[in-house]
């Protein structure tokens, strides 16, 4: 039944990325001078990809939205990036990893693609280490390595909280030198409206020239994207405001299918919401959870008082706090996996346990760890992500708050999950290449390897990895064929269509001259998602967050205000664009939910639980990729098709986090 195909090797899982390497169609470096590359995107997928495809030889145009590829949205990342080097003789593996990630994905994701991403994984760290990327180090100049959720052994290399800063630096400096040389020219402050086909391939882009207003348009014989995620369809997310699912939604609609909408990750522990004037979440990274404990009061009175402000945290002694995680998940603790601790926390806050006014947050205390190992130690690790926490709630977690005897309690922290990474998004094959031909998708905008729950630092790793390792190959077995079609004109019929549109949709926002900001009906898509396709959702709240999303997308076709005019800078009108592609991409997200009448990962449907409350997959009847296909219009539902998912190397298990 399924019309979708992978495009995997053949072969024993440890041998097909090798075998397909020593198979692939190579393009000779003469030729590689005559073929063009679109790459949309400078995060860490997009700028290791455009790096590499321009040392190769090929002419690569590159493209951000950002007036810097530095500013790429990866430069967020604090925890880490994950690799399987064993450098701590705990027991790592290339298959133990593979393992973990299929098995914290929730038995959803590609074996193949999860096991090239393990294997691939060593070579990330030795290649970021040769641009010069400054991973922490132990003493002796080893690289030190600590632990993220879901996982037994320590691999996760890091550099402070800043690890995406420094590994954007070392790929821009990689992508520098290729735009020095020629072959990579770079674009910023460029924002890509559409794809342009051109006889069933991909051929070029339109692009909004971000500080004149005009459009311009840019052939290539391939065109890939590395746009980042769509956790922006929820207003407040970890996100950077900037991020936005355009790009990835253009594609959509022009026929490339969306896989596992649904598959929304929702971080644990960032600073909980304070009002509703907030347009921005904060999260303090995963590897908090190495040494911070989560707890809340065992007592509800204690509760209480704290939501009152009659008490603090620290007010709290030992024997009366609930570190939850370690008592319900003995064997990980505070490490399980993200989407295990966010419904925790929220069973707790929804028992009336939430320790903040609002009754929506959870403690995460250093006090033990402190004891442990001193605070120079503590702040050694986390002392930035200590100083941006203080900086923003203006309590300092290293400080001792109250001390009887002899025991110090320190300030705990506050968290509470947000919207944070999304594992579902443009499908590809084995290639990275997606349901139309020549359009490649890398990084987060790409729906391939975490399957229903992404582990901690693993998109770092799957970013590079797609940029640095998978696409220079993929790309030329494509390119291997199209050595003979020359250079497309910006003249076709092609462009000319697909620029009318995009400027006829323009000027459709322009006209409406409602009363309603961009940002007003985005914060209400925001809170129709959260509220109706969140972190627990059931039949009848998704059908009802449907009808309310179609209500909404009237409301902003009638009553939209953008001020200023198309011409020029207009930073309004682009918000209207990146909301008029969420407000797609929320539907889709609704559509994939209510689908999947199971638990797995991070989508919960509250149908689909054990006793205990733990989410309840269906092998049976959802073993799949759910894959959307675009039926010509926003208002008609998406088809769907399926990719059925086989799992011949590891045995598919309810997870285990417990023992
Ligand atoms: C706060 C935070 C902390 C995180 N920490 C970690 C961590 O410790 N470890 C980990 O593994 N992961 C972490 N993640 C996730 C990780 O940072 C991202 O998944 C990853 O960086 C995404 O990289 P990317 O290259 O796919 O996309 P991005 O870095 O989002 O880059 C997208 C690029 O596309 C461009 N772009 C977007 N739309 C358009 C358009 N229409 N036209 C032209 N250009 C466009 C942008 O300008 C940008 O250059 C974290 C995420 C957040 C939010």
């Amino acid at each position: 039944m399924s019309q979708i195909d992978s495009r995997i090797p053949e072969g024993p899982l440890a041998e097909k990325w090798t075998n397909y390497k020593a198979h692939q169609k190579l393009v000779n470096p003469a030729n590689k001078r005559k073929l063009d590359i679109i790459v949309v995107g400078t995060g860490l997928a997009g700028a290791s990809a455009a790096a590499s495809l321009g040392e190769m030889g090929f002419n690569v145009y590159n493209f951000c939205i950002q007036d810097s590829p530095r500013r790429a949205h990866s430069i967020a990342a604090q925890g880490g990036i994950n690799a399987a080097k064993n450098y701590q003789n705990d027991g790592d593996a290339i298959y133990r990893l593979f393992y973990d990630t299929i098995k914290g994905g929730d038995y959803r994701a590609r074996e193949a693609n999860v096991y090239r991403l393990a294997e691939v994984s060593a070579d990330i760290i030795d290649q970021c280490v040769a641009e010069g990327v400054p991973f922490a180090r132990e003493y002796g100049g080893m690289l030190a390595n600590r632990s993220f959720g879901g996982v037994q052994v320590s691999r996760t290399f890091y550099a402070k909280g800043q690890t995406g800063q420094q590994l954007l630096l070392g790929a821009y400096s990689a992508l520098s030198k290729e735009v020095h040389n020629g072959s990579v020219k770079l674009y910023t402050r460029y924002e890509m409206e559409d794809v342009v086909i051109i006889d069933g391939r991909a051929r070029g882009i339109i692009v909004k020239n971000l500080v004149t207003g005009k459009l311009e348009r840019f052939a290539a014989h391939a065109v890939c994207i590395a746009t980042g995620g769509y956790g922006n369809a929820y207003f407040l997310s970890t996100n950077a405001m900037g991020c936005n699912c355009t790009a990835a939604m253009q594609c959509y609609r022009k026929g490339a299918y969306f896989a596992n909408p649904a598959f929304v990750q929702i971080h644990p522990t960032c600073i909980p919401v304070h009002g509703d004037k907030q347009s921005k979440l904060t999260l303090m990274s995963e590897s908090l959870r190495n040494d911070g404990r989560i707890w809340v009061p065992k007592n509800i009175e204690d509760a209480k008082k704290l939501q009152a402000g009659q008490i603090k945290g620290s007010d709290i002694n030992e024997e009366d706090r609930d570190y939850y995680l370690e008592r319900r998940y003995p064997a990980f603790g505070n490490l399980v996996p993200r989407d295990v601790a966010s419904r925790a926390a929220k069973e707790r806050c929804d028992k009336g346990y939430g320790v903040n006014n609002t009754g929506l947050a959870v403690f995460l205390d250093f006090s033990e760890a402190i004891g442990r190992l001193g605070i120079d130690v503590v702040r050694q690790r986390y002392g930035n992500l200590f100083d941006m926490y203080e900086e923003i709630t203006d309590v300092n977690p290293g400080e001792v708050a109250r001390e009887e005897n002899g025991v110090k309690y320190y300030n705990p922290m506050m968290i509470y999950p947000a919207i944070h990474y999304t594992m579902g998004g443009i499908w590809v094959d084995y290639e990275l290449q997606t349901s139309i031909k020549g359009l490649f998708a890398l990084g987060e905008c790409n729906f391939s390897d975490h399957g229903a729950n992404r582990l901690g630092a693993s998109a770092l790793m799957q970013g590079l990895a797609d940029g640095y390792f998978v696409i220079p190959y993929t790309m030329q077995n494509y390119l291997s064929d199209q050595i003979t079609v020359p250079r497309f004109s910006t003249d076709l019929p092609e462009f000319d269509e697909a620029e009318k549109n995009v400027q006829a949709e323009i000027d459709k926002l322009m006209s409406i001259k409602g009363t309603k900001s961009v940002d007003s009906i985005h914060k209400k898509l925001g809170n129709i998602m959260w509220e109706y396709v969140g972190m627990g959702r059931t039949k009848e709240g998704l059908e009802t967050g449907l009808k309310k999303i179609k209500e909404l997308r009237k409301e902003f076709y009638t009553d939209l205000f953008i001020p200023g005019s198309k011409e020029g800078l207009n930073v309004e009108l682009d918000k209207a664009i990146h909301l008029r592609d969420f407000l797609i991409m929320g539907e889709l997200i609704a559509y994939d939910a209510l689908n999947r009448n199971e638990s797995c990962g991070g989508h919960f449907r509250e149908e689909s639980q054990t006793e205990e409350g733990e989410a309840k997959r269906d092998d049976e009847n959802y073993m799949y990729v759910a894959c959307w296909k675009y039926q010509g219009n926003d208002e008609t539902a998406p088809e769907l098709l399926k990719e059925p998912l086989n799992y011949q190397y590891i045995k598919v298990q309810t997870r285990n986090y417990k023992n």
